[in-house]
């Protein structure tokens, strides 16, 4: 399905133009608008997906493996150290468009700094708690 109201649809169909750096039958691989580092650069699949829940197994395989071959590309031909693979699914989590992306973004040695979070404690006991919580939903 496509949806003519999602950005990233018709940025994935070619219809608003967008600088791209891949595209096959099913992605097109494009630069971020406000880049994170130099080369910062979005998997878009072309079918719309709201976000990773609603991704087919087969379609999310090909699209993490073309991250991946990005980031390699990248590190090739930009000379970044390395990269993270970031993707946010709902708006608590970052996500501002509602067409599922991977973001794909260069690290440089020397910065800009890396997507990172301060870590927290875990208690023993409750973690037991939390994993079975999570694991009876699955
Ligand atoms: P999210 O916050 O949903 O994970 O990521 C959305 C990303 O899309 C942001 O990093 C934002 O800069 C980028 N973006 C939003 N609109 C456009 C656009 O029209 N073209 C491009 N190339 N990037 C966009
Ligand atoms: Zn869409």
């Amino acid at each position: 399905m496509k949806d003519q109201d999602c950005i990233f649809c018709r940025i994935a169909a070619g219809e608003i133009p967008s600088t791209a750096v891949y595209e096959d039958e099913e992605f097109r691989v494009i630069l971020d608008l406000g880049p994170a580092a130099k080369g910062h650069a979005l998997v878009l699949p072309k079918e719309h997906y709201k976000d990773i829940t609603e991704v087919p197994e087969e379609v999310l395989g090909k699209a993490f493996f073309l991250a991946g071959r990005v980031g390699a590309a990248m590190k090739k031909a930009l000379g970044c150290a390395g990269f993270n693979v970031v993707q946010n699914n709902g708006v608590e989590a970052g996500q501002t468009v509602f067409h599922f992306h991977i973001h794909i973004i260069p690290r440089y040695e020397g910065g800009p700094s890396m997507v990172t979070w301060k870590q927290g404690t875990a208690d023993p006991e409750e973690q037991k708690k939390i994993a079975e919580q999570i694991r009876s939903a699955l």
